[in-house]
């Protein structure tokens, strides 16, 4: 059967456009790495094209003097749209990321959650007034904070775009979103969805082309006043390096090593299904996975057997299969790194319990499959133990007491994200205290709302996203002291 090859264009200024030198990159299926789309691979001019263009936008009538209810409307517009195409957008997603439709629809119900909480926020984005001495009125303004570019990495590409354009948009900021290379398609679409519910030109940008030459160029341009950037510890790093240049303001949301801890008095069939599903879902393609599994002496045997044998279960395909549980990796060269870890992990001595390689099924070769793995054995100083693996791998430990589990869970650059299942209430509130993370799920795993903070301890991040919070990032605050005497 011949693929039909679709051809998309990036957004910039409101209009289509190709890359000025006309080069693509080609977009590929991971489940059998077949070319789908082709999209143009900008330049650093067309980088900085986007970026004249969102400042442009930014000081034109139609934005700076916008009432902001109408951003609001224009954002409930946007969610219906997202709403009304979800199907469309979910293909889209599994298509070039891989994961199953079933995930894909529940990322793009989350994206258009997104924009619905922050249409009812974009009018309330107030300023205090503050008491001082008398005979003066001392308030503040919170104004937009100006052009952002957000680099949206490709694990969960239509959630991670609307998670930071919303916001900026409610805020009355302009954009310029620069997706993977390998995922760029929901992206366009969005940029289409958001020209169609009425935003003015301008103001979403979206410019496809690799992270190094373009994400690189966005980065460190001095017209720039935020950036949100997603993805690795060691690119937020650079990322930081180049806003720092130009004192830009950046909000980085990076990797995680995150624990999930399982006690003998929770539901242990409950805490199964979740310890598995935190690390399998997404094929472990997950900044939170929980990728270290903690389970008390008194249950671990069983526990970890029954572990196995749900693991081993898992169906794996291609995510346009309904009948898929797990998808392939985004790209080859994740399926190398992953098999590099498991490789990795044999070498220093970890007892594989199940999976570890490519599935042997003749109907999978082609595309980027791992099988669904866990070690047992792991110590925080193995590699696989230490570093973001980013796949299907999941580390299985015993403990015995709760400081020695705080003390292994905490021995991490890490620390965005936790899990803990027990039915004890002091145990849970004294873990939320003492475990060094960003956010902890409670007899559950994986819950994240457009209304809840997300953001990282250590290592994994600076800022937070979601939540009303978050519009310290995108707003500045103007102090205006007036003497009335
Ligand atoms: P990167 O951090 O390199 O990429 C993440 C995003 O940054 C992508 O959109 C990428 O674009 C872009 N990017 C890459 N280099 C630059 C740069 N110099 N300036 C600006 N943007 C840039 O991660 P990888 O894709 O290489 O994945 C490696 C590891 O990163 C994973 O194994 C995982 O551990 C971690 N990761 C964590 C994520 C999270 O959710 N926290 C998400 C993705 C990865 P492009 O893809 O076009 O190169």
């Amino acid at each position: 059967m011949t693929v039909q090859i679709q051809k998309y264009k990036m957004l910039i200024g409101g209009e289509w456009k190709d890359s000025s030198n006309s080069a693509v990159s080609s977009i590929l299926d991971p489940s059998n790495n077949e070319v789908v789309a082709e999209v143009p691979r900008a330049t650093k001019q067309d980088a900085k094209t986007a970026i004249e263009s969102a400042r442009t936008a930014l000081d034109s009538a139609g934005w700076v003097d916008i009432d902001p209810s109408k951003r609001g409307r224009l954002l409930t517009k946007l969610t219906g749209l997202v709403r009304e195409n979800s199907e469309q957008l979910a293909r889209l997603e599994t298509l070039s990321e891989g994961k199953t439709l079933r995930e894909s629809k529940g990322d793009v119900a989350w994206a258009a959650r997104a924009f619905e909480y922050w249409a009812g926020l974009a009018d309330k984005v107030e300023g205090e007034t503050i008491p001082v001495p008398p005979k003066r009125l001392n308030y503040t303004l919170r104004e937009p904070l100006g052009v952002t570019v957000h680099i949206v990495p490709w694990n969960y590409p239509i959630a991670l775009a609307a998670r930071s354009l919303a916001p900026a948009i409610a805020a009355g900021n302009t954009v310029v979103m620069k997706p993977s290379e390998i995922t760029p398609l929901t992206s366009i679409i969005l940029g289409d969805l958001a020209l169609k519910a009425g935003i003015p030109k301008g103001v979403v940008n979206i410019v496809t082309g690799s992270g190094a030459e373009v994400g690189g160029a966005l980065v460190s341009d001095p017209q720039v006043d935020g950036i949100v950037f997603t993805g690795s510890a060691e690119t937020g790093k650079q990322v930081m390096e180049s806003a720092a240049k130009n004192v830009t303001r950046v909000l980085l949301e990076l990797g995680g090593k995150n624990p999930h801890i399982v006690f003998p008095d929770a539901d242990l069939a409950r805490a199964g299904k979740s310890v598995r599903d935190g690390i399998f879902t997404n094929a472990g393609q997950m900044c939170w996975a929980g990728s270290r599994a903690f389970i008390h002496e008194n249950v671990y045997d069983s526990f970890v057997k029954d572990l196995v044998a749900k693991t081993r279960a898992i169906k794996v395909g291609p995510g346009t299969d309904e009948t898929s549980e797990m998808g392939p990796l985004a790209s080859k060269s994740r399926q190398d790194v992953v098999l590099g870890f498991v490789k990795d992990g044999l070498e220093e001595g970890a007892s594989l319990l199940c999976g570890g390689k490519r599935p042997t099924d003749p109907r999978l070769q082609k595309g980027n499959f791992v099988e669904p793995t866990i070690f047992e054995n792991v110590n925080g100083q193995m590699k696989i133990g230490c570093d973001e693996i980013f796949g299907p791998v999941l580390s299985v430990t015993k403990f015995k007491t709760l400081d020695e589990v705080v003390t292994m869970a905490n021995e991490t650059d890490y620390g965005l994200y936790g899990g803990v299942w027990t039915s004890n209430l002091k145990v849970a509130h004294e873990l939320a205290a003492r475990l060094q993370v960003g956010g902890l799920a409670v007899n559950e795993y994986l819950v994240t709302f457009p209304q809840t903070p997300f953001g990282g301890y250590k290592d994994s991040g600076i800022g937070h996203e979601n939540g009303i919070r978050s519009l310290e990032f995108y707003t500045r605050t103007k102090n205006v002291s007036i003497n009335l005497s």
